[in-house]
């Protein structure tokens, strides 16, 4: 059987995700699950549904046809037991405002690439191209590698946007077919990391350090949240690991937080706990910036 693999998105004319006009191609499953993550459907690897409450007109159609008999229309919503829900998805078809969504097709390379080659005249006028995402797109080699390798023959730009965490093996199959890699860094910090993302960053500093060794073209991402990673000790932990990279970052480019994924927590019945999280003050980014200045840095708001 041909492989395939779960994707949550596919956005065309993407411009924030690499060199000119990009499709980017958003893989479920991720080995953290970041408090902050605005795209929550991109933890689970699995298909997941999504219930918009207020869309719901209780029409009742997605119960009659439930071959599981796993959803109950109460006064708080539809409810759906998940220990029957098989995520058919034929509830969402047949719901007439789109109240139930499912998130998570899957995708051959051959449906991937016919994909892109709708794309293509876009990449080839702006210098653009195909970039992998998600989610973490280093958990699915079995069809990224092969969609990696079928791009690069073609001569499309590839772009890899990455947590970072994931084997050095399995990086270095990436490296061998990646253009340029979006490497996130969230924390130095040991404990804060394992705190906010649920995992140690170990792994991923000893592979934002094999990819620099490699001389693989990268840009370092940094989410930037008040109560994370805003104080001075954490700027100079960022900036004395960048600095001591054998090949620097083409870029480092600062996200700042923002909360606008709380719906997406609650069309998947799940709860969003931003308690102590917020965006960065234009003062953190200046002491941010003449931190990283000391050090020969520059730093990106965006990008
Ligand atoms: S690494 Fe990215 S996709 Fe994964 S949980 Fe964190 S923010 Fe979400
Ligand atoms: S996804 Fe399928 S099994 Fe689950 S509630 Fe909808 S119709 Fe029923």
């Amino acid at each position: 059987m041909e492989p395939s693999s779960y994707i949550f998105d596919i956005k065309p004319y993407a411009i924030n995700d690499g060199p000119g006009i990009r499709l980017t191609i958003f893989f479920k499953g991720c080995p953290l699950s970041c408090k902050w993550c605005h795209n929550p459907e991109s933890i689970s690897p699995k298909k997941q549904k999504f219930y918009t409450e207020k869309k719901c007109i209780g029409a009742k159609k997605c119960i009659e046809i439930c071959p599981n008999d796993a959803l109950k229309l109460t006064s708080n919503g539809l409810i759906t037991d998940y220990s029957k829900c098989k995520l058919c998805g034929l509830c969402a078809d047949v719901c007439p405002t789109k109240a139930i969504e499912m998130s998570g097709n899957k995708y051959t390379l051959n449906e991937l690439m016919h994909k892109v080659e709708k794309e293509r005249m876009f990449f080839e006028s702006s210098g653009g191209g195909v970039t992998l995402s998600g989610g973490e797109p280093m958990m699915h080699p079995q069809i990224a590698i092969p969609l990696l390798e079928e791009l690069g023959k073609k001569g499309i730009h590839r772009t890899v946007d990455t947590s970072g965490y994931t084997s050095i093996t399995n990086l270095n199959k990436f490296i061998n077919h990646t253009d340029l890699f979006l490497f996130d860094l969230k924390v130095v910090d040991q404990k804060k990391h394992i705190e906010f993302t649920g995992k140690s960053n170990k792994k991923i500093i000893e592979n934002l350090n094999y990819l620099s060794d490699t001389g693989t073209d990268y840009i370092i991402r940094i989410p930037l949240i008040k109560g994370v990673n805003t104080s001075e000790k954490d700027f100079y932990q960022f900036a004395e690991l960048i600095n001591n990279l054998t090949y620097k970052p083409k870029e480092i480019n600062i996200l700042p937080y923002h909360d606008i994924a709380k719906m997406k927590y609650k069309k998947l019945g799940s709860s969003y706990d931003d308690e102590g999280l917020s965006a960065p003050t234009e003062d953190d980014i200046s002491k941010m910036e003449e931190i990283f200045s000391q050090f020969n840095l520059e730093i990106t708001v965006g990008g």
